[in-house]
């Protein structure tokens, strides 16, 4: 276990900022996440737990300790005919995780094919895509209190989800670093085909021998068509949330444009395509310096190569901005600003 000081965090963040954190640490076992907080080197310092880096934009040297969660680890806790409950721990590639589980048979997570990122951080924004969300199968967690280094359960209930939410970006927030995640699979899996775009690719498919691994297929081609690989140009997937309305607010926007796409939400409110609300103010394909926002998908912003995170940050602010002068609505940001 080595502290390291003043190292460079472009590696460590989807973005490829090039931040400095003032220390570093790589925690590969639970033992050394045990050991490094009973040494107290947190005591007097502001600290960032990091997983992939994926969910993250640095805009300035990060002046504390960057905790950089690095656990592996797959096993079958209990299973019968029907299901087996997965543990998975905290710094498993997620994508990895979802393979090896299609592997085994065990369905439930294929909607969620190739989202970046680490196990540990898919609670925190209760990560979702094309129909799903991880705490339709999600179980419960480990995690350790980082001032007191106890071991707590959190159950779905306790986690508290809800659209790319939980209680740990709140209530709990800085406050433990997650072990590992149980998820309970199934081994009868229901195909959620929902989305046009998947049933589209599975058209040629009779229905009867559609698989797990049919829908994680197609899942991953529609990604890889649309979304911008980080390793090519940084990005950190959706910059902003869906902002969801109410109705007045919604009749207000749709008598000034009537085409935008709604989908129902909670408690009688409707969600809106941020995606769209941006392109619609033809922002899609526009750069401020190195950054932009990516030429066939409005709701990403990438770094053309020299960005820096203030200047994602302010072209974020100008996106907002105009946003709210023509639609009335407050987009929030998805991913975690530091
Ligand atoms: C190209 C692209 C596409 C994407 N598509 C999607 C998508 O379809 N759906 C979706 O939901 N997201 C998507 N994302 C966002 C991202 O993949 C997810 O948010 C992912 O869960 C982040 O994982 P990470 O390990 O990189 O987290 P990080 O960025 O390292 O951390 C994210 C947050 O979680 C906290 N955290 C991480 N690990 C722990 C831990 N062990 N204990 C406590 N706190 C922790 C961090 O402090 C931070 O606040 C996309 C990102 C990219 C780059």
């Amino acid at each position: 276990m080595k502290i390291g000081e003043n190292i460079s965090l472009k590696k460590y963040n989807s973005f490829g900022i090039d931040v400095k954190a003032r220390y570093f640490i790589e925690l590969t076992s639970n033992n050394d996440i045990f050991t490094f907080l009973k040494s107290h080197f947190l005591d007097d310092k502001q600290f960032l737990i990091l997983n992939g880096g994926s969910n993250i934009l640095f805009t300035k040297d990060f002046n504390g300790v960057v905790i950089k969660i690095s656990t592996q680890g797959i096993t079958i806790i209990e299973e019968n005919d029907n299901w087996a409950l997965v543990k998975a721990n905290a710094g498993e590639n997620w994508n990895n995780f979802v393979l090896w589980c299609l592997d085994r048979g065990l369905g439930g997570l294929e909607n969620l094919s190739l989202i970046p990122g680490n196990v540990g951080a898919a609670p925190v924004q209760n990560i979702g895509a094309y129909g799903v969300e991880q705490k339709e199968l999600f179980q419960s967690l480990e995690a350790v209190e980082i001032k007191s280094g106890r071991i707590v359960n959190f159950s779905n209930e306790e986690c508290r989800f809800g659209y790319r939410d939980s209680i740990f970006k709140h209530d709990t927030k800085n406050q433990y670093i997650i072990l590992s995640v149980n998820y309970k699979l199934s081994k009868k899996p229901a195909l959620n085909t929902s989305y046009g775009d998947i049933q589209k690719k599975l058209s040629s498919i009779p229905l009867a021998d559609q698989t797990i691994k049919h829908v994680s297929d197609a899942v991953c081609e529609i990604r890889n068509s649309k979304l911008p690989d980080p390793a090519k140009i940084g990005n950190a997937g959706s910059f902003f949330k869906n902002p969801i309305v109410n109705l007045e607010q919604l009749m207000l926007i749709k008598s000034k444009y009537p085409d935008i796409p709604v989908y129902p939400a909670d408690n009688d409110t409707f969600k809106l395509a941020a995606g769209w609300m941006i392109d619609k103010l033809k922002w899609k394909g526009f750069r401020y310096g190195d950054a932009g926002v990516y030429h066939s998908q409005a709701l990403v912003l990438v770094n053309h190569g020299q960005a820096s995170g203030s200047d994602i940050l302010k072209l974020a602010k100008m996106i907002m901005k105009s946003v709210k002068e023509n639609f009335g609505v407050d987009l929030e940001p998805e991913v975690n600003i530091h």
